[in-house]
């Protein structure tokens, strides 16, 4: 299905704010608010969605927008409770990230990829799973002989990495296109459903290469530093690494 909604997050993750045209709001269990365009990440591939604020650009009134979820394809924007009566359809707004927020977040995600691209190349061990905080994140491999010492070692290789100051680039390819490409669905389970004519694929140039649906920064100097804060056994093979940026 194709939203009708301009959906900037995934073609200029630096976009903080945009105007809008309220076009649909649901007052179910909880207040949904769609927009004809938004810069808000829906959450998804390990990345939390974004959270903001919703001005009205008649009358001055705002709301928090606590979480943002696709519905239907569309992103929704969930406003806190206790701020009243929702706007209406056909309101113009303006909507605003917690950019602080989500700019910790790309940074952790780029740091992600970096790490999950490291341990690929230098180790072939293929990624299970992963999740992020502002800051901090973890990912899973199967990565049977891990060990302190690797895991000292993984940390300085992704840290020469992020200085060697790679271009994040991404690009949305037909899907054929996006399967010829060896090495490219990497993660254990396939997670990318039938049926989908695009795949989203996020690179780090020179190193790793991803079908991806989230926001990173431009360049992996943008990261900043990265420590590796603990790993664990989670069975024979699975592996978990756990990270975080050095000033989060
Ligand atoms: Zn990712």
């Amino acid at each position: 299905m194709t939203p009708t909604g301009q959906q900037i997050c995934y073609v200029d993750a630096y976009a903080r704010s945009a105007e809008a045209r309220v076009v649909a709001v649901d007052r179910d269990a909880a207040t949904l608010v769609v927009l004809d365009r938004t810069v808000f990440y829906p959450g998804g591939g390990g990345q939390p969605s974004d959270r903001g604020l919703l001005f009205r650009t008649a009358g001055g009134r705002s709301w928090t927008v606590r979480a943002a979820r696709k519905v239907d394809g569309e992103i929704a924007h969930e406003l806190e409770p206790e701020d009243g009566d929702p706007p209406a359809p056909g309101d113009m707004v303006r909507v605003h990230l917690d950019w602080a927020r989500r700019l910790a977040l790309m940074r952790t995600h780029t740091a992600l990829h970096a790490l999950c691209g490291v341990v690929w190349r230098d180790y072939g061990a293929l990624v299970t799973g992963g999740n992020m905080e502002p800051g901090s994140g973890r990912m899973d491999f199967e990565f049977e002989r891990m060990s302190g010492d690797l895991v000292d070692a993984i940390e300085a290789s992704v840290n020469a990495e992020l200085v060697a100051g790679r271009d994040v680039r991404v690009a949305v390819l037909p899907r054929d296109e996006a399967f010829a490409i060896p090495d490219l669905i990497r993660t254990k389970v396939n997670l990318l459903p039938e049926g989908i004519e695009e795949i989203r694929t996020i690179e780090i140039v020179g190193l790793d290469l991803q079908a991806d649906g989230g926001t990173h920064v431009a360049n992996t100097r943008d990261v900043g530093v990265m420590k590796v804060t603990g790993y664990e056994s989670k069975g024979r093979i699975n592996k978990r690494i756990r990270i975080a940026l050095l000033d989060a």
